[in-house]
């Protein structure tokens, strides 16, 4: 039901700040907020630059209060239930010692620790059984994956990534290029929107993988563009980049917990993401991959590999030869971080009280709302440019909006001032981020109400 029809359904303006009550109490997911530690106001204001404006708010969250947490997207709350799984295993660590790792107290022996996420987290991928793995970082992946799967030879040599790309992803790609003797201002195609244009059209990404296919290695996007907030086309790039031959994979950092994916029936060859933002691992968490199952069979020759490569049941018979796990479990090399492994155990937890069908579907709600209040707002429409694409179906959570430059420290940091988080990235756009597991349409509507405050109150 669209926006709109709820509004005349419960009689009030959308605009009204008891709309956003009657959604939250209308809202299916709303007790998932109870699983989160929401920091509270008090403890994320911090010292804004002396030179910098702050201007006070009457709707400023109380210290005490829940702070407005928009920045999921950058690292996503921390589970009520983590704390308890890692005070489990440093009890254990504490009361067993090594022996926990094949006898423990909570049936998680530490030997196959990773198998507690791994069902989970095929399900938020859309992967089969043994495509998905859990360890690393999320950079260190992107090494992993070029490691088995970037073959340059003479003819197809180049990577395609979109421009401004996640600044780390373009440093990997580039350090592996050059590590293959190849020069990366050749050899790393960066695909930029047309001029005056935020966003790449999907044709126009089709265009030149069809154009340059040929030369192209491996087609490497990022499901969701960390800046812009673009949710790519994931199939239709998969599909044209394999029809001309190349390797096709994404990083997912920003659409992993954040929209549906089906990255086994898409046939996208390989992926990679992080935990920490929409999973909810913690600062650090430990990062994940999904190689599709028709590799099972060829990959073990191509990737690198350890002792944790080898399969849990010879493992420990140290033998010469590696006997290698034959799916994605068999990317691993070391054995990994318990700590961070539960960590990640405990966001999984929480989504597996859900789907991501009922999140996306509050999703484009929440976001939706968001969009409708700034671009109805009488001081802000003027003020505010939201990069990100309107087409729900084309964005997840995120909004970008784009300030006037000089208004940009005054405003982010009285936001902080006001009790609300969100990321700012230099010079003038502001990341904002509803997430569906725990922002309230509440904290929406707050926050634009605050923000509307400080643009109407800034010198101009
Ligand atoms: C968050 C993010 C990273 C961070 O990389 P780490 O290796 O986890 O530090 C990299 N790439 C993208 C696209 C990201 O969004």
């Amino acid at each position: 039901m669209s926006l709109d029809q709820l509004a005349q359904q419960a009689n009030l303006d959308i605009g009204d700040p008891q709309f956003a009550q009657w959604l939250d109490c209308h809202d299916p997911l709303s007790s998932l907020r109870d699983e989160f530690t929401i920091p509270l106001a008090g403890n994320i204001r911090g010292m804004a630059p002396p030179d910098v404006q702050v201007l006070p708010v009457p709707q400023r969250v109380p210290d005490d209060q829940p702070c407005i947490y928009l920045c999921g997207n950058s690292l996503g709350l921390q589970p009520k239930i983590t704390r308890k799984l890692v005070s489990e295993e440093l009890d254990t660590w504490g009361q067993r010692g090594v022996v926990g790792h094949t006898s423990h107290p909570y049936e998680r022996p530490w030997i196959t620790i990773d198998e507690p996420a791994l069902d989970e987290m095929a399900k938020i991928v859309g992967a089969r059984q043994g495509e998905v793995s859990v360890l690393n970082s999320l950079t260190v992946n992107i090494h992993f994956l070029f490691a088995a799967f970037y073959r340059p030879t003479s003819q197809r040599y180049k990577v395609l990534i979109e421009a401004k790309a996640f600044p780390s992803d373009r440093y990997a790609l580039r350090s592996q290029i050059r590590w293959h003797g190849l020069n990366p201002d050749d050899a790393l195609i960066e695909l930029a929107p047309r001029a005056g244009e935020h966003c790449l059209r999907t044709e126009d990404i089709l265009r030149v993988i069809d154009e340059q296919g040929d030369s192209i290695a491996v087609v490497f996007f990022s499901g969701i563009q960390f800046y812009t907030g673009q949710l790519f086309d994931i199939p239709s790039i998969t599909q044209a980049g394999q029809r001309r031959g190349c390797l096709v994979g994404f990083d997912l950092a920003h659409a992993v917990g954040n929209v549906p994916l089906q990255l086994h029936d898409w046939g996208v060859d390989f992926a990679c993401w992080c935990s920490y933002k929409y999973l909810n691992s913690g600062p650090g968490g430990i990062a994940g991959i999904y190689v599709h199952q028709r590799y099972t069979a060829m990959q073990e020759k191509q990737r690198l590999a350890g002792w944790w490569s080898n399969r849990v049941d010879t493992r420990f018979q140290m033998q010469d030869q590696l006997d290698p796990i034959p799916d994605t479990p068999g990317y691993q090399v070391s054995n990994p971080s318990v700590l961070s492994m539960v960590s990640l155990l405990g966001g999984l937890k929480v989504f597996s009280r859900t789907s991501m069908s009922a999140l996306r579907e509050k999703s484009l709600r929440l976001t939706g709302y968001l969009e409708y209040l700034l671009t109805h707002h009488p001081e802000l429409a003027q003020v505010v440019t939201i990069i990100t694409p309107t087409d729900p179906q084309a964005r997840g959570c995120q909004l970008s909006l784009i300030l006037p430059d000089i208004y940009f420290q005054p405003v982010f940091q009285s936001l902080k001032d006001a009790g609300v988080v969100c990321d700012e990235r230099e010079p003038n756009c502001i990341r904002v981020a509803p997430i569906p597991l725990y922002n309230t349409f509440a904290d929406v509507h707050r926050f634009v109400d605050i923000l509307g405050e400080i643009v109407s109150k800034l010198d101009k």
